[in-house]
């Protein structure tokens, strides 16, 4: 089943109608489809500013401006992908035991149909919920594509192992993650000392900072973003990995970071066969301007899409 039936701005203009993820249509798990978008309206592990569980019902309102043409993949996931919105999923905002579980029955939802899905959070502890489903599903640890300012392998906070800057010393331990496969970009978060840095480094994690990028090139950087081949990939995109000039609507903003174009480039260029899933975290509609930075999330969600169109499995 190929193509997307997202409603045409001629049919109905893009500032009406009710609001779905790049206006397509809500889809159920009986439904039949290849890629499926959902909302984590969660943000009760955020350690500043709140305001994350907005954005799953702020970014379908501005998708409604998103196209699907990539101009360096030349290709449309609109044409070649039927992508649903399937709503959000069961969170609670004072509990995040059950949030995980809402989260978790998601995905194994959407996984148990061989399909792919993408989360819109929510705050950056929702990615170890999506990566222990992925894990229960696919049985053996992924390859993570990680874009973020902070590493999130900090230790715990005020006693609280689960915040939103922990996620990938957590996903670690539990074997979610293949430490071999995993590449952070856009690395440069206040670290409390050197040591902050200890566990990317002891379990060989490739980490580029925003100063390494900018070393290497634009096309140069590209290019060395390892291709996982077979391996089942998990793309995690915290919005904070961009400067807070192109996002400044997140939790723990950053000054010093990547360019919207240069994110952008980087997913356009990205060679991932087996992308499984993808989440994008940590923007927070009530600190945004003019919807910087949920037009931004748009953007990158629609170029991650796009990879998964470019290795579609109807191909
Ligand atoms: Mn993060
Ligand atoms: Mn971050």
């Amino acid at each position: 089943m190929t193509g997307s039936k997202s409603i045409s701005g001629r049919k109905l203009p893009r500032y009406s109608g009710i609001k779905t993820f790049f206006r397509l249509p809500s889809g159920d798990f009986k439904d039949v489809w290849d890629v499926g978008i959902f909302g984590i309206p969660y943000d009760g592990a955020t350690s500043y500013r709140p305001g994350c569980r907005f954005a799953p019902s702020r970014i379908r309102e501005v998708s409604a401006l998103g196209r699907g043409y990539s101009l360096v993949r030349e290709l449309s996931w609109f044409e070649r992908l039927n992508v649903v919105d399937l709503g959000d999923c069961q969170s609670n905002p004072m509990d995040q035991d059950a949030t995980y579980k809402g989260i978790e029955s998601f995905w194994g939802e959407i996984l148990a149909l061989s399909r792919r899905g993408i989360a819109i959070g929510g705050d950056h502890s929702v990615t170890l919920a999506n990566l222990r489903a992925c894990k229960a599903v696919l049985n053996e640890p992924l390859a993570l594509i990680h874009f973020d300012a902070h590493v999130d392998t900090y230790p715990a906070s005020w006693g609280s192992e689960f915040h939103h800057g922990a996620f990938l010393r957590h996903a670690l331990k539990e074997g979610l993650v293949d430490p071999d496969k995993v590449v952070q970009i856009g690395i440069r978060g206040p670290l409390n000392d050197i040591a902050d840095l200890d566990i990317g480094k002891n379990n060989k994690f490739s980490v580029y900072t925003v100063a390494d990028i900018r070393r290497l090139g634009l096309d140069n950087f590209c290019q060395r973003i390892p291709d996982f081949g077979q391996t089942p990939t998990f793309i995690t995109f915290d919005i904070d990995c961009l400067d807070p000039a192109y996002a400044p609507g997140t939790g723990t903003p950053v000054p010093g970071g990547l360019t919207t174009f240069e994110v952008l480039s980087m997913l356009q260029s990205l060679s991932c066969p087996n992308l499984i899933g993808a989440d994008l975290v940590e923007i927070s509609p009530p600190y945004d301007h003019a919807d910087i930075t949920s037009l931004a999330g748009v953007y990158i969600l629609s170029e991650i899409i796009n990879i998964m169109a470019a290795f579609s499995r109807n191909d």
